[in-house]
């Protein structure tokens, strides 16, 4: 459906994205997801037509769209500083994009307020249509925000961080009902978020950028079981990065044996291993046992979140215990294995 095709963006001489390759397709729900700076809405700007790219191609539907302005491109857009306009009604900001149409598409202003009333119903705002947008709350408002970008009916829905001014409860609410109205809309609907918990409740599949580069494009489940980089592991969710040595299909922490990776069989020397809080469990016979001084704990949910650090290793590490025990205190010694790591080795000698 849209395509990027070693999309770059420049300013100045600064490389704000970096041949960009992305596949969205069809009716799909897509978060780019990444830190502050890391392109997001640069990228959103050169789907939506509102920037263009340096080099390589936009695609709608294998159309090339790169020098296409943004009023042919069917896109309707809610971007973090772009306000409803203060002096018009709500129902008026809703029919904003119809009554700017060319005489020739132009629906009759009747109809431009009917169109208008009905979308406001959809966003569950039916009886506001008169109001200013000064006499409604944060999430009435970027609710109205998405009415008028709906208005237009665009096949593609683009989102920069829509609910990021919200409190958090409001937004989650409202985050729900947005995944449900892309499915209902049949959309295909690509938001930005720096809030990796809504990216992974949210989307069919995630692009993880930074730094101008795409470091993984996966659903939420291999974003977050299967992280490609050490970037996106720390990125998303919690992470444990240690330093490992590793050798014959085994991972070493200060020299003890830690994980056991037989896929690494040709990974010699140093390399990194990273791994959820939740991925330990007590040490069995056959598997290689780590030990874990306490520092604190604390109760997170049903497990004691433990700060601990690994004998003989600086770095701290955070990992979860059985809730149903006491609570571990300093000092305690936990014999616990790594069950589930992933490692990423700093070279692979060849076979
Ligand atoms: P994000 O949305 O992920 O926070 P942006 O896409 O807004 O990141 O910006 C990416 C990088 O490009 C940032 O370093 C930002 O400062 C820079 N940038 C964005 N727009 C411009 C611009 N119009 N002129 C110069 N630099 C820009
Ligand atoms: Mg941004």
């Amino acid at each position: 459906m849209i395509r990027l095709d070693s999309v770059t963006k420049r300013f100045g001489t600064f490389d704000a994205l970096k041949a960009i390759d992305l596949e969205v397709r069809d009716g799909e729900f897509m978060a780019l997801l990444g830190p502050s700076g890391s392109g997001k809405t640069t990228l959103l700007r050169l789907i939506a037509g509102l920037a263009f790219p340096d080099s390589g191609r936009v695609l709608f539907a294998d159309r090339d769209v790169t020098a296409m302005p943004v009023a042919k491109r069917e896109v309707g857009f809610v971007f973090q500083h772009y306000a409803l306009f203060k002096h018009m009604t709500v129902a008026e900001n809703v029919g904003f994009g119809l009554s700017v149409r060319s005489r020739r598409t132009r629906p009759g202003k009747t109809e431009i307020r009917r169109r208008a009333l009905d979308l406001l119903e959809l966003v569950q705002l039916g009886k506001l249509g008169d109001r200013y947008p000064a006499q409604l709350s944060g999430g009435q408002r970027q609710r109205v925000a998405l009415a008028r970008a709906l208005a237009v009916e665009p096949r593609v829905l683009l989102l920069d961080e829509p609910f990021g001014a919200l409190d958090a409860k409001v937004r989650k609410g409202l985050r729900r009902w947005l995944r449900h109205l892309h499915q209902e809309m049949g959309l295909t609907s690509i938001f930005v978020t720096h809030d990796q918990e809504e990216a992974l409740e949210l989307a069919d599949r995630v692009v993880v950028l930074d730094h101008g580069r795409i470091e993984q494009v996966g659903t939420p489940e291999e974003i977050y079981m299967q992280p490609a980089t050490p970037f996106v592991s720390d990125f998303v969710g919690d992470t444990n990065s240690l330093p490992v040595t590793l050798g014959e299909g085994m991972a070493f922490l200060a020299g003890r044996p830690a994980f056991e990776c037989p896929h690494l069989a040709f990974a010699k020397g140093k390399g990194t291993l990273t791994f959820r809080p939740h991925d330990v469990a007590a040490e069995t016979p056959d598997r290689p046992g780590v030990v874990a001084i306490v520092g604190t704990a604390y109760r997170k949910g049903g497990v004691w979140r433990v700060e601990a650090t690994m004998d003989g290793v600086q770095t701290p590490v955070e990992i979860d215990v059985d809730g149903a025990l006491p609570c571990p205190q300093q000092g305690d010694r936990l014999c616990v294995a790594i069950t589930r790591a992933q490692i990423f080795p700093d070279r692979v000698l060849a076979a």
